[in-house]
């Protein structure tokens, strides 16, 4: 009865995730159809500029639809995965590469306070992909330039990664939104790197924590267990 239950509360998420989804690819579906018609009604083939245009905004929404999917995927992948026992340091590491020239880019300024922890049992890939989705917001909050401060720690009975940024922060209400399936406040946001980001951290018993001050920044402190 128990797991029935379950059952039908997975499928009623499954349900509203799907009815998201779909409402997220019809918007770039419908702009896509707009510009089709435009083309096909364009008298002579000489309109050139009009045809680059178009179908230059067409791949773009293409584009869209894909980064949509690509998340989605990530989120509803099987969970039957391999896990090591590594340093969150090294997935860190691994990642600070990866943000650097965008880092660069914005003019941001990136910190590191890495304490030596101890290797944690974890599926590396997933971790990764939490830590990148974490700075990634960070980078993205911090328009203007900033600090970006990335912190680790070992407590008692977890490793601890603190991201910090110097960027817009967030309102009560907008904190209180996080995590939930395709809210974003970017015009180029899926929504989906939150969701993405606490399924993973709950599959490993951890916790994800925010605080957050608009106009200030924000903290995003995750922890795996030992
Ligand atoms: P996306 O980045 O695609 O918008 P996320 O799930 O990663 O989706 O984040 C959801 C929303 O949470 C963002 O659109 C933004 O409003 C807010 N947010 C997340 N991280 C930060 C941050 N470091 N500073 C300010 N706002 C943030
Ligand atoms: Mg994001």
């Amino acid at each position: 009865f128990q797991r029935e239950i379950i059952q039908s509360e997975k499928l009623a998420v499954v349900g509203q995730l799907a009815a998201a989804m779909a409402h997220e690819i019809r918007n770039p579906l419908t702009s896509i159809k707009g510009f089709l018609q435009l083309l096909h009604r364009l008298k002579t083939m000489e309109q050139e500029g009009e045809i680059k245009e178009y179908t230059r905004i067409m791949v773009e929404e293409v584009d869209r639809m894909e980064k949509i999917i690509r998340d989605f995927l990530l989120m509803t992948k099987p969970s039957d995965v391999i896990r090591e026992t590594i340093s969150l340091d090294t997935v860190i590491e691994r990642v600070l590469v990866l943000v650097q020239n965008q880092a660069i880019l914005r003019n941001i300024q990136v910190n590191t306070e890495l304490s030596e922890l101890p290797p944690v049992l974890m599926h590396k890939e997933a971790i990764q992909q939490v830590v990148l989705n974490l700075m990634q917001n960070a980078l993205e909050a911090m328009n203007v330039g900033g600090t970006l401060t990335v912190r680790t720690e070992e407590e008692d009975k977890y490793v601890m990664l603190q991201v910090i940024d110097t960027g817009i922060g967030m309102t009560d209400e907008e904190i209180q939104n996080l995590g939930s399936p395709f809210y974003s406040t970017k015009t180029e946001g899926t929504g989906l790197g939150l969701t993405v980001s606490s399924k993973i951290i709950k599959e490993h018993r951890g916790q994800l924590d925010v605080q957050s001050e608009k106009g200030v920044g924000t903290t995003i402190t995750i922890r795996l267990p030992k």
